[in-house]
């Protein structure tokens, strides 16, 4: 298939363009778009074709169900069956933004897009080509991450164009995303309403409005006991090729061990890699060492974690240390994410 690229820029949005995208949506076909979370790849998500199309362009197992994206509040009655209070209320706070929410499924809504589920994730993006786009498109996308399965989830259009090239009928080249990692997903068919996976809205922003709020126990543990609730976290995510091990401790502990453990790869011939933070980052001496942002201000880290982690794999890097981030704030989401790249390898120092 050739893929149509082009390039919508946020502040001067050409309409022919965007309605030429939603035609593409609107007749049963795929275009990747910006949001401000990350790139996605949308489809119609009343359109089970659309869907399964999806998954194959993905390479993404059928039980791991899609997010229905919507560009205003009225477009939410006809795809589930009730609207709760704490909907109505999160919604006031948080949308349109970075939260995904759990509604029990209307039947409009094709099971081939909430992989066999009752349920449907819905969430409503504030990235402003992305509502244009749902707009023309019919008001209701389907759209996962546009990356390949398993590659870490893309925030700039460069590394959509290398994983979906010829596999979807357009790209929508927006620019670099905002905020870098997937949406916080809260489950409100579940009493009290349950955070399935950590983002940008953190828990104690959704306390704020709600009251109780639980948070599923998989979310930084490695619980294998216990399957995830959203069905897409229990797969190997965001993983970079090389071996990812993230080191926990104090600063001076952490660099010194990662260099050890980089002076003993070295001799065997692979080449390394460090995720660092502004400070620290000079002070290692692997063959590529990467900066994620301010320590102090880690959104910025969430914002550049899935680039650095992509770049690792263009220099071919084989063996990757990364620092620990604290879990307080983005902090959790930074983590939930680091620890599945790391597929949980983390080593604490002293
Ligand atoms: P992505 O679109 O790549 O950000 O992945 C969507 C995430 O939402 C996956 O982890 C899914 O398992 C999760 N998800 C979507 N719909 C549901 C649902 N109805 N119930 C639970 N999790 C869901
Ligand atoms: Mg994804």
């Amino acid at each position: 298939m050739e893929t149509k690229l082009v390039r919508i820029d946020k502040n001067n949005i050409d309409a022919a363009l965007v309605r030429a995208a939603g035609d593409v949506i609107r007749a049963g076909g795929l275009v990747a778009f910006p949001t401000e979370t990350v790139y996605g790849l949308g489809g119609d998500a009343l359109n089970a074709a659309s869907s399964e199309k999806i998954y194959q362009a993905k390479g993404r197992p059928s039980d791991n169900p899609l997010i229905v994206h919507i560009a205003d509040m009225e477009a939410l009655a006809a795809i589930v069956r009730e609207i709760p209070e704490s909907a109505v209320k999160l919604a006031g706070r948080f949308w349109p933004g970075p939260l995904t929410m759990i509604f029990y499924k209307a039947e409009l809504v094709p099971y081939e897009t909430t992989g066999g589920l009752d349920t449907v994730a819905v969430r409503m993006p504030v990235d402003p080509v992305a509502r244009e786009l749902i707009r023309a498109a019919g008001g209701y996308v389907a759209a996962p991450s546009a990356n390949r399965s398993g590659r870490p989830s893309p925030t700039v259009a460069k590394y959509v164009i290398e994983d979906l090239d010829g596999r979807v009928e357009m790209i929508v080249d927006g620019g670099d995303v905002e905020i870098g990692l997937e949406s916080t997903i809260v489950d409100l068919t579940e009493e009290p309403p349950t955070v399935l996976r950590p983002g940008y809205i953190t828990v104690e922003m959704l306390r704020e409005v709600l009251g109780d709020v639980a948070e599923d126990r998989t979310m930084l543990r490695d619980d294998s006991g216990q399957a995830p609730k959203a069905p897409g976290m229990k797969y190997r995510h965001y993983a970079p090729k090389g071996e990812l091990t993230i080191v926990d401790g104090a600063e001076q502990s952490v660099i010194e061990y990662i260099n050890s453990r980089i002076d003993r790869h070295r001799r065997e011939n692979k080449k390394t890699g460090v995720i660092a933070t502004d400070t620290s980052v000079k002070r290692y001496r692997a063959d590529v060492c990467k900066s994620a942002g301010d320590r102090r201000d880690e959104a910025t880290v969430a914002r550049e974690l899935y680039r650095i982690l992509r770049e690792f794999d263009d220099e071919q890097v084989e063996v990757i240390y990364a620092e620990s981030f604290d879990t307080d704030g983005i902090g959790q989401a930074i983590m939930n994410r680091l620890l599945k790249a790391a597929g949980h390898r983390i080593i604490h120092v002293s």
